[in-house]
């Protein structure tokens, strides 16, 4: 649907852009592709290229020129080619005086050079008005139309009339310019399409060391145990039951660190008696990936819903039940309902299915597209009372389960406790300290200090 709809922008062109021309230097894979989009888009394209010949890859309706000759037809040009080569541009300074030059180049490393490839056209052509546009589309999603995941164009530029000029084309090309200010932030947008998932890296990370961390520690327990002191061989649990304990487990533990950096630089900002010291590098960073460290925890959480509904149908759970069964009914038995049991059971599915779905709520607030439509209150009502809800109902979730074995001494494989008993460590700080910090002796101080108010002003560091 959005994609016909993308489509159907660019080939269907606000009128006025008709036959306005546009100069692209260079004929190579980007060139031509822009160039493509806007002859689609009704645009006349002038390629300005090494050799004036045109061949079966220039778009159709296109004219293939010189340099000087194409600059000459065009107000815009758009410089498709790479920052090495700039230099080729110095004999047209005269010709180009005046002209809006369109840096779209990418480079190969995170700020490869001093300064950025936009800021070293403006130097090589100072009379020409400099935008950095288009660098964050790639040539093959022009072409083939699918622009669903780049479909952003970051502008920026000195001049504000050339910075129109390049995000009118840019939205009749069915794209989505924002204006990210002035040249300076030219390096900036070159180096975001260098960059792999940046707030990714530690909840991933985290998260595969984690689990790792929890495979072996569980498979030890549950397999590795009973084959040695019972010679079962329960291999077969690395299917599901492990699974299903390492998801709530993560889900748990990441959850619970999604609050306690807050918790940390409140008792920063308590002990500095001020907010206007920047918190350690670490802090900083891990603060800012917490939304990322929420997702993981919720996908964990999501996996450990799934391998929960399956266990009903597994071959082992209905061998045991069975088993059982036999056994009372050749020992004539029954077994009266234990109401404690029953409580404890059923607490513990009712809070894990609340928890769930605050988890749920708390997702689908961070999506760009709904945070958008709450204003800043009501998100930090969601992300922080809801969140903290949240981490008290799955970590009450986690404490019913263990029920009556919680802490008993058999429960113990190898001193080893269960993992769940692990997973409870990280909430139950955060908990505990976000519960003494709520007492008014120190969210006084506190949400004065967040207000502006000094203790003592440092301003070291
Ligand atoms: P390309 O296929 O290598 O084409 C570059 C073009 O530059 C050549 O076809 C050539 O055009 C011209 N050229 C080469 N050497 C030159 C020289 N010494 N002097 C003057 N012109 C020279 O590269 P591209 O993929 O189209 O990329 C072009 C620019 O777009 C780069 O800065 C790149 O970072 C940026 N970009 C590319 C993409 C992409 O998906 N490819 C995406 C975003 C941004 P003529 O033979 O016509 O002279």
């Amino acid at each position: 649907m959005n994609k016909n709809s993308s489509n159907t922008m660019a080939l269907a062109p606000n009128t006025s852009n008709k036959r306005q021309t546009v100069c692209v230097f260079g004929t190579g894979d980007f060139g031509r592709a822009l160039g493509h989009k806007m002859i689609q888009s009704g645009y006349h394209v002038v390629f300005g290229s090494r050799s004036a010949q045109t061949s079966s890859l220039i778009p159709k309706d296109a004219e293939v020129l010189s340099h000087a000759e194409a600059a000459q037809k065009a107000a815009i040009i758009i410089i498709a080619i790479q920052r090495q080569h700039y230099n080729f541009l110095t004999p047209l300074a005269e010709i180009l005086q005046g002209k809006v030059l369109v840096d779209v180049s990418n480079n190969l490393k995170i700020n490869q050079y001093p300064e950025s490839n936009a800021e070293y056209l403006a130097q090589l052509v100072p009379g020409a008005k400099v935008v950095k546009a288009f660098n964050t589309v790639s040539a093959w999603a022009l072409q083939s139309g699918t622009l669903d995941a780049s479909r952003q164009v970051f502008v920026c530029g000195d001049d504000m009339e050339a910075k129109q000029m390049v995000m009118d084309i840019a939205r009749a090309l069915g794209l989505t310019p924002l204006d990210r200010g002035s040249l300076l932030a030219a390096q900036e947008i070159e180096n975001y399409p260098l960059q792999l998932f940046p707030m990714w890296k530690f909840p991933i990370l985290l998260s595969l060391g984690l689990t790792t961390f929890f495979f072996f520690y569980c498979l030890i327990r549950e397999v590795i145990y009973a084959y040695v002191y019972e010679n079962k061989d329960f291999s077969f649990f690395i299917a599901i039951s492990i699974p299903n304990r390492i998801c709530p487990v993560l889900a748990l533990i990441l959850l619970a660190l999604v609050y306690l950096p807050g918790v940390l630089a409140a008792i920063i900002q308590l002990y500095r008696g001020t907010k206007y010291r920047r918190f350690p590098d670490w802090l900083d960073k891990w603060m800012l990936c917490r939304k990322q460290l929420g997702l993981v925890a919720l996908a964990f959480a999501s996996l450990h819903v799934l391998y929960t509904l399956v266990i009903p149908i597994r071959s082992f759970v209905r061998w045991r039940i069975s088993s059982r069964t036999i056994a009372l009914a050749l020992n004539n038995k029954t077994e009266p309902l234990n109401t404690t049991n029953a409580w404890l059971s059923d607490s513990y599915l009712a809070l894990g299915i609340l928890g769930f779905f605050l988890f749920v709520l708390l997702g689908i607030t961070s999506l760009p597209s709904v945070s958008n439509n709450v204003n800043w209150r009501e998100f930090r009502f969601v992300q922080s009372k809801l969140g903290y809800l949240t981490l008290i109902l799955c970590t009450a979730h986690t404490l019913v389960y263990g029920g009556n074995r919680f802490l008993s001494p058999s429960s113990y494989r190898w001193y080893l406790p269960n993992a769940y008993m692990l997973a409870l460590v990280v909430p139950c700080i955060v908990l505990v300290v976000k519960f003494v910090l709520v007492f008014p002796c120190l969210d006084k101080p506190l949400t004065q200090i967040r207000q502006g108010w000094e203790r003592k002003p440092q301003y070291s560091e």
